[in-house]
């Protein structure tokens, strides 16, 4: 049976022992309401490792809008034996005042002092829009990171800006290395995320536009179309009729908060939408055959 803690001390103890021990420790950092593409995440990190270890944790930080936070789903019961039969060993919760004792001022806010800084990738895109949203991220990944001192860390390619994020939160610290895992999709092609559960029933059937231009923009790359501008305006044509929060297009080696002038030899093109009261991203690799980058 899959262990629970709801301290991070007590979470911490047992990773100290699994390493004591010679395990290697696999990492998967969540906020819960588990579904397919979170699991991808934990078998990935059970074939890499000894043993795995998943953090459940909605973490007030990276919120930009208070309604969302509040209402987001939650299910630590189902959680927990989701884990269980995809290979966890051990998931922990904590709260606000568990994994920051000393960063909180005496009315219980978090003291901005204290707030990890995200760096060169948080420019542009998510980091414009939800202000805070990165740092917020950084902050709590980079205290998990301490609590569970894993061999590796584990990561979706969905919340693609996020991955560069961690990543050069992992460089700065010295550890640990990150791995990014493929986004998992329904079989129309939309990704898996806990906020879908929000979407109607006619929401839902609009959300395939969003793999749908991803894919046509993949085309065109495929077709031999190397210039930005020309991608991004692919993405966005598929997209008329949608309350866009951004259709672009990167280099993913090169991070930039603007979009890129001139020709991509390698591109990932990303979008936010807003579908009703529900915010969806996704992204894709353009330069490979299967999106993953
Ligand atoms: P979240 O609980 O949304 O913070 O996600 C926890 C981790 O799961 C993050 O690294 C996400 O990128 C990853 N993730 C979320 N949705 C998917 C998906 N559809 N496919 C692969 N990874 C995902």
């Amino acid at each position: 049976m899959i262990q629970r803690f709801g301290e991070p001390q007590a979470a911490a103890r047992w990773c100290a022992e699994q390493r004591a021990q010679g395990r290697t420790l696999g990492f998967v950092p969540t906020m819960g309401a588990l579904h397919e593409g979170h699991l991808a995440l934990v078998r990935r990190a059970r074939a890499e490792n000894d043993v795995v270890c998943v953090s459940i944790f909605v973490n007030p930080l990276q919120f930009d809008e208070k309604s969302d936070f509040e209402r987001y789903p939650r299910d630590f019961e189902a959680d927990a034996g989701a884990l269980d039969a995809a290979g966890a060993q051990m998931a922990f919760t904590g709260t606000l005042a568990g994994f920051f004792s000393r960063e909180l001022r005496a009315d219980g806010s978090f003291d901005p002092a204290f707030l990890e800084d995200p760096g060169a990738p948080a420019q542009g895109l998510e980091g414009a829009l939800r202000p805070g949203h990165f740092a917020g991220v950084a902050t709590i990944v980079r205290r998990l990171f301490e609590t569970v001192r894993p061999a590796r860390a584990y990561f979706g390619q969905k919340d693609f800006q996020q991955t560069l994020v961690v990543r050069e939160l992992a460089r700065r610290l010295g550890a640990p290395p990150i791995v990014v895992c493929p986004t998992t999709r329904e079989r129309d092609g939309l990704a898996l995320s806990s906020r879908n559960v929000f979407l109607s029933a006619e929401e839902r059937a609009r959300a395939v536009a969003i793999p749908r231009a991803l894919e046509a923009a993949r085309a065109r790359f495929a077709a031999g179309e190397r210039r930005a501008s020309e991608l991004a305006r692919v993405l966005r044509d598929s997209l008329a009729g949608f309350a866009l929060d951004y259709a672009t297009v990167r280099d993913p080696e090169c991070w930039t908060g603007e979009e890129p002038q001139g020709e991509l030899e390698r591109a990932v093109a990303l979008v936010a939408l807003r579908l009703g009261a529900v915010r969806l991203i996704d992204n894709r690799a353009l330069h490979t055959q299967d999106g993953a980058l």
